[in-house]
């Protein structure tokens, strides 16, 4: 299933834009309740205006809030952020730490998002649970753990811990293009041989072909054998 995925999203990719581990930190608590497109359009101009730690320890709370508004819950969001940044200025010397235990200590930054700073901003293999990961894995079998930590664990003993990051993305990518929670594309999936779920959405490949999303449509449709004038997705994500 994993030479599978990896031929389907051979870009697969930490799709939140960011520079620094800071900035990583900050779109990710950004993308909470939110699309990672939309915190893309946001986190241009907020990481202009703050470069480091210090500059969100110290940000004016309604031009912080007026900055992060599009992204939702931007009060709490903004406690986050001005609490990450003063906790990591006071706890280290305004560097973002690089291990799970220190980070999950700060503002704002639960295990998900740890894992998810550790394994693309610092290049320690990581496996990020989020809503996606959690319902494709179980749908496959992988494991019967609702608990994200749990799932965590068992997905790291099938998988080799060099993989980790890259099965977080691949995992993540599908849930998001074809294995949606309520109509996945059964019968474009390239999955379909493997997957114990199959026929959960619709098998015949035309009807499929429409619930596809995202920018690699044309090629997942090309994977599962029906030719570029296939039916595009809408793109986007859920
Ligand atoms: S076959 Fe269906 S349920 Fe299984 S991974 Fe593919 S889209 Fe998801």
């Amino acid at each position: 299933m994993l030479r599978a995925l990896a031929a389907a999203y051979p870009d697969a990719h930490c799709e939140l834009d960011f520079s620094t581990p800071l900035e990583l930190a900050v779109a990710t608590i950004l993308s909470a309740q939110c699309t990672d497109k939309r915190v893309n359009e946001v986190t241009p101009a907020l990481f202009a205006r703050y470069p480091t730690a210090l500059d969100y320890a110290k940000a004016d709370r309604a031009e912080l809030e007026e900055l992060i508004r599009p992204t939702g819950f931007f009060r709490n969001k903004a406690t986050s952020l001005i609490g990450l940044g003063a906790a990591v200025v006071e706890r280290h010397d305004g560097v973002l730490p690089a291990t799970l235990d220190e980070l999950v200590k700060l503002p704002g930054i639960g295990r998900k998002t740890a894992n998810v700073i550790l394994g693309n901003a610092f290049g320690i293999p990581g496996i990020t649970v989020d809503t996606h990961f959690g319902r494709l894995v179980r749908r496959w079998g992988w494991t019967d753990e609702q608990d994200p930590v749990k799932v965590e664990q068992a997905v790291g003993e099938l998988v080799p811990k060099r993989d980790w990051t890259m099965v977080s993305h691949y995992v993540i990518f599908h849930g998001r293009r074809v294995c949606h929670a309520r109509k996945p594309a059964c019968g474009v999936c390239t999955l379909a041989a493997d997957c114990p779920a199959f026929g959960t959405g619709p098998t015949d490949p035309e009807q499929a072909a429409a619930l596809v999303k995202g920018p690699e449509a044309a090629h997942l449709l090309a994977l599962a054998g029906l030719g570029a004038a296939a039916t595009e997705g809408p793109g986007g994500e859920e």
